[in-house]
């Protein structure tokens, strides 16, 4: 069974290069955030646990977490693999998982870190924009509308959201980065990190990603290659 890790900061890609690399790598892509969300909408016993947390915007205590993953491991459509996308987000996730894994005489295969710089993070984060009669994105830099301040499809204002203000930013960053970091230092200390620049050109980060896993995970050479 392959396990893989997505590791990065808000802002840095992760999600969608797991969802993509779930697809090229035919395994289960799985976000714990998702899994949470489904549990609250559906009411089950895990989503009213979870529900006070996440409305707080706190974590969720380890041991629900890690219940949750290996409960959704266990399921027939994880059995080729899964591509794990925001767990662990703490060290001692990452070691109780570790171990649970280890019982079932399992590791995980890889962890990936998708580096980018905080400078980058906060340039990313804080530089969209939202229409305020349909919600339609952009960005100041990466995707700006045609005339300033102005949304392209509707014509109505543009605003910045309370949360992408760059303070705001910094705030979430401050929080959410130093356990990351403790993640990715457990991973490089079990000697399964790898690290890819995620500041690259949206294909070059791709080849990236495929070139630092096709040893660990034995890929054949045209695997996500065009
Ligand atoms: P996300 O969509 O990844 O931002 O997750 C949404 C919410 O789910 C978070 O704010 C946490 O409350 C909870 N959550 C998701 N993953 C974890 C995790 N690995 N550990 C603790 N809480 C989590």
């Amino acid at each position: 069974m392959r396990i893989l890790v997505m590791l990065g900061a808000p802002g840095a890609g992760k999600s969608t290069r797991a969802k993509l690399l779930a697809e090229l790598l035919g395994l289960l892509h799985v976000a714990s955030g998702d899994l949470f969300r489904e549990a609250v909408a559906q009411g089950t016993a895990l989503g009213r646990e979870a529900k006070g947390y996440m409305g707080r915007g706190a974590l969720v205590p380890d041991a629900i977490v890690t219940g949750m993953i290996e409960d959704r491991l266990s399921q027939p459509d994880a059995a080729a693999g899964i591509v794990l996308d925001g767990f662990p987000r703490t060290r001692a996730q990452a070691e109780v998982f570790d171990a649970s894994l280890a019982r079932r005489r399992e590791r995980v295969t890889a962890a990936v870190y998708i580096g980018v710089r905080e400078v980058e993070l906060i340039r990313r984060l804080s530089g969209r924009w939202v229409c305020k009669a349909n919600g339609h994105l952009f960005h100041a830099t990466d995707g700006p509308p045609k005339v300033p301040g102005v949304c392209d499809y509707d014509g109505s204002e543009l605003f910045q959201r309370d949360d992408d203000r760059p303070e705001t930013v910094r705030a979430r960053l401050e929080q959410q980065l130093p356990p990351m970091f403790d993640v990715v230092d457990y991973y490089r200390e079990t000697g399964v990190l790898l690290t890819v620049d995620g500041e690259q050109e949206f294909d070059q980060v791709k080849e990236s990603l495929l070139r630092a896993l096709g040893d660990q995970l034995q890929l054949p050479g045209g695997v996500g290659r065009r």
